[in-house]
């Protein structure tokens, strides 16, 4: 069946095409992105209003063009999946009003689906990754670890207390004057640095569980850039590259330090050997990717990370979570709604990740 999805609940428009079994394989035959950096570069940061505006106007048009991209009508269309949540609720709101709209007027079944679900449910959209399998959400707005039992149940293991990796790639960058998005940025100017010239802290280590932090690395990053700046008067491009390249590798053994104790505590419960999977922006990260694929060689687990266009927001993503999860549930009616906030995992919903 071909499942058309819509997303919209932060900076990207973006709609697709999904053919599949309900429950079983499926392929992406059409996916449509449609940023708003450009918009949001003045303020740095995402602008709710503005991008609420911005999928208002982009949504529409998204759609078209994934339908076009997939040669098909919209009556060859067997569902809608919609982002419902969590993320800006001004999206959001837009792309369930438009997922409604659409299937009111032409009386497809309507799926509204969680965001994270999305992410979380990717690797088997691009792998042949059986469950149950831990998962690293690593994003400008999510850090967490979970373990997917199946596509409907989610259990949490830890995730960021504060802010997410992405946010710290992106506030860092323009703390040591790089442009946005900070990973890319960061990730380029680090290559000439030296990782070991400042020493920054490697935050919750010392605590046991795979919680994480990163609002005091950002700062001890500024304290750091403050040190130089007082001696020299200034930064060069030297002392970028060396804030940079220690910045990076902080995260990168936060990250893989936590991930081998999420892939130890999940052995603790399951003997089967599982598979690390990650999505998320920041999982484009080589020195962050290699850090993870060390600990899931060491502990022999299989690492997947799905490609880039589909680690990121993607419409792609929630057309197949709506698929995979048909079996288990029923559509939704007409008085689906918009959350702003919806753990994934319902038995920790206060433990929820930093959100936007
Ligand atoms: P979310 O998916 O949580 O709703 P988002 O749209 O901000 O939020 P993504 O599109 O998945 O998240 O990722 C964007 C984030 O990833 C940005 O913060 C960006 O700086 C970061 N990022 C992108 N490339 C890299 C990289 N090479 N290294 C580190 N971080 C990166
Ligand atoms: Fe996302």
């Amino acid at each position: 069946i071909n499942i058309l999805g819509i997303e919209s609940s932060c900076d990207d428009t973006a709609a697709a095409v999904v053919r599949g079994v309900p429950g079983g394989a499926a392929t992406v035959v059409s996916s449509v992105v449609v940023g708003q950096t450009e918009l949001h570069a003045a303020f740095g940061g995402v602008v709710p209003e503005i991008a609420a505006r911005a999928h208002v106007e982009k949504l529409d048009v998204s759609v078209k063009q994934a339908l076009t991209d997939a040669n098909l009508e919209l009556s060859q269309i067997d569902a809608i999946g919609v982002t419902a949540g969590p993320g800006l609720i001004g999206g959001v709101v837009s792309g369930v009003m438009l997922a409604k709209g659409l299937s009111a007027a032409t009386g497809l079944p309507l799926y509204g689906v969680n965001h994270l679900a999305g992410h979380a449910l990717t690797p088997r959209l691009t792998d042949n990754v059986a469950f149950p399998y831990v998962m690293l959400l690593v994003s400008g707005g999510h850090c967490q670890f979970l373990i997917v039992e199946d596509a409907s149940t989610f259990r949490r293991l830890g995730g960021t207390i504060d802010d997410a990796p992405g946010e710290a790639f992106d506030k860092v960058a323009r703390l040591i004057g790089l442009p946005q998005p900070g990973g890319p940025a960061i990730e380029t100017c680090a290559k000439a640095g030296n990782p070991r010239r400042f020493a920054l802290p490697r935050p919750l280590l010392d605590r046991p569980g795979c919680d994480l932090s990163f609002s005091g690395l950002k700062t001890a990053t500024l304290r750091a850039r403050d040190g130089v700046i007082a001696q020299q008067g200034g930064l060069t491009g030297t002392d970028q590259s060396d804030l940079a390249a220690s910045f990076q590798v902080a995260v990168a053994d936060v990250l893989a330090e936590k991930s081998r104790r999420a892939l130890i505590s999940y052995l603790e419960l399951n003997p089967a050997r599982p598979t690390l999977c990650v999505a998320g922006g920041v999982a484009a990260n080589a020195s962050i990717r290699s850090a993870l694929e060390t600990v899931c060689t060491q502990l022999s687990v299989q690492f997947v990370a799905p490609p880039l266009r589909l680690c990121t927001d993607n419409a792609a993503m929630i057309a197949y979570a709506a698929l995979a999860q048909m079996p288990d549930r029923d559509a939704d009616g007409f008085d689906l709604s918009a959350r702003p906030r919806w753990p994934l995992d319902k038995s920790s919903p206060a433990m929820l990740g930093s959100g936007k």
